[in-house]
């Protein structure tokens, strides 16, 4: 054996860097073993570029409805290569941030394909050959990838993923996404600001599907008025290459349609990243390409655990760095600092929208009474004062503990407010709890108080 650790993890994304970071914090001899950039999806081809593209490209959209404040910026336009140099910037400095955390922690990064093999031990083909190691606990976290659907035409020129999107040079004129979860609508919004002629093609009978269905409402409604076309309950047939672009043959109610477009956005989910990684006779349990683990992150395999994308459940980034703080603890005789059953997910559309704990549809399925508190942002000074008026916060409390179990945010910094709910549910706080702390004035937090209020009584500024 070329290298020994205690622990070997195989990816670098958020999952695998926070867990080599904390493994290193706790004392064990640390490698990390990673075929690209560290940062894996999140910070190279996900959460950051695309939330560094909406931020420039909200400014953009914001800018030009700045005479509505008396303030007239003439000519205000784009210059699409220096968005992406922003974005990249961005990019950049966070992965070298990642490569001196390494640095600084002593966890030793091995830079090349990971592979498990039959005795437990960790081949690394790297540029330079064959790298041998062994350790005492080995954590998968090698992610996700695009998926695929079975349409015909799918690998047809100028159909994308959301990987390759990102490589386009220059802002497509028209832009059809088949998918309207979180990764389709983000990039609705991206590409509607900048002028493109966006058309969403979504399966089930609404966007966001697996949220609170008022997001989905709301957004559809906010997304038509930015010109984007939303239809829902459609299947896509067909995808044909056209002369200028590519034609999507889709299903409205067994009513053939089509719509042509320069290119195509494949969103249809993520499918873990195996490849390379299982070495010959090693056949871990697997559920729908994802690797089964226990309460403990524990895989069939002895010494074997996994994390974030690769397992089932939300694919987040920060829960997949949650997982690996709460593995590492264990694996060092700790208790898990992080309740992994709280995730607040959030949509960085315009405005916000986020989530933590159940909604009211999970709470009817399961039966628990609940008592909803519900403020509309029209209502909110600050939402007046930047005209982000449309949204709301809804609360969900327990009828009978008045524990708080769930809320729904969709306004302007929704996905920053979220935090104080992840911490509510958590812990267990009650609606009266929360109602002690006071909330300064003006803020879009104010709508918080009166929600909570009007969960078991009135909120003061209701009608
Ligand atoms: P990944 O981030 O996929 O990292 C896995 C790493 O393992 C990669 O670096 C890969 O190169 C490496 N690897 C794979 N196989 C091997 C091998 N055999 N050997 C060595 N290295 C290997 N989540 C959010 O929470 N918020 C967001 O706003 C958000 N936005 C998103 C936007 C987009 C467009 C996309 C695509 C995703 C977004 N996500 C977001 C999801 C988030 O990116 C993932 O949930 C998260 O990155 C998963 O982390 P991970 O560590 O499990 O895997």
């Amino acid at each position: 054996m070329d290298k020994q650790y205690d622990v070997i993890v195989i990816g670098a994304g958020p999952g695998g860097y926070v867990t080599a970071l904390k493994s290193a914090k706790l004392g064990f001899k640390t490698a990390v073993v990673e075929k690209d950039k560290p940062g894996g999806t999140c910070l190279n081809r996900g959460c950051i570029p695309t939330k560094a593209m909406i931020h420039a490209t909200e400014l953009f959209r914001e800018m030009q409805s700045a005479a509505e404040y008396g303030i007239f910026a003439e000519n205000v336009r784009y210059d699409y290569e220096k968005i992406l140099s922003y974005r990249d910037d961005v990019i950049n400095k966070l992965v070298s941030g990642v490569g001196q955390l390494f640095k600084a922690n002593g966890v030793e990064l091995l830079e090349g394909t990971g592979t498990l093999e039959k005795d437990g031990s960790v081949t690394v083909h790297s540029v330079e050959g064959e790298i041998h190691c062994k350790a005492k606990h080995t954590i998968l976290a090698v992610g996700s990838k695009p998926a695929t659907v079975p349409i015909p035409g799918l690998d047809s020129e100028g159909v994308l993923n959301s990987d390759e999107i990102f490589k386009l040079t220059a802002v497509p004129e028209s832009l059809s996404i088949i998918g309207g979860g979180v990764i389709g609508v983000e990039f609705a919004s991206i590409f509607a600001a900048l002028g493109t002629k966006v058309t969403i093609l979504e399966a089930l009978p609404s966007i966001l599907a697996n949220m609170d269905k008022d997001f989905a409402q709301n957004l559809k409604m906010i997304l038509k008025k930015r010109g984007v076309e939303v239809h829902t309950g459609v299947q896509v047939k067909e995808i044909k290459k056209e002369a200028d672009g590519v034609s999507c043959i889709y299903l409205d109610k067994e009513q053939e349609e089509s719509v042509s477009s320069q290119y195509v956005l494949c969103a249809v989910g993520r499918v873990p990243a195996t490849e390379g990684l299982f070495g010959e006779g090693v056949s871990l349990s697997m559920e729908r390409g994802r690797v089964i683990v226990d309460e403990h992150f524990k895989t069939s395999m002895d010494g074997v655990y996994a994390i974030g994308d690769l397992i089932p459940g939300m694919q987040l980034a920060h829960l997949a760095s949650a997982q690996g703080i709460c593995l590492m603890e264990e694996l060092a005789g700790e208790k898990r600092s992080i309740d992994l059953s709280v995730v607040p997910s959030c949509v960085y559309t315009s405005p916000e929208i986020a989530s933590v704990g159940i909604t009211e549809a999970i709470a009817k399925d399961k039966g628990i009474e609940i008592e909803v508190g519900k403020f509309m942002m029209s209502a909110n000074g600050k939402s007046l004062i930047s005209k982000e008026e449309r949204g709301f916060v809804k609360i969900l409390a327990d009828k009978e503990t008045q524990k708080v179990l769930g809320v729904q945010m969709m306004c302007a910094r929704a996905t920053d407010m979220i935090g104080e709910f992840g911490n509510a549910v958590a812990n267990g706080f009650t609606v009266p709890q929360l109602l002690k702390a006071m909330r300064a004035h003006p803020t879009y937090n104010e709508a918080v108080g009166e929600a909570l209020e009007d969960v078991f009584s009135e909120a003061v500024h209701a009608a």
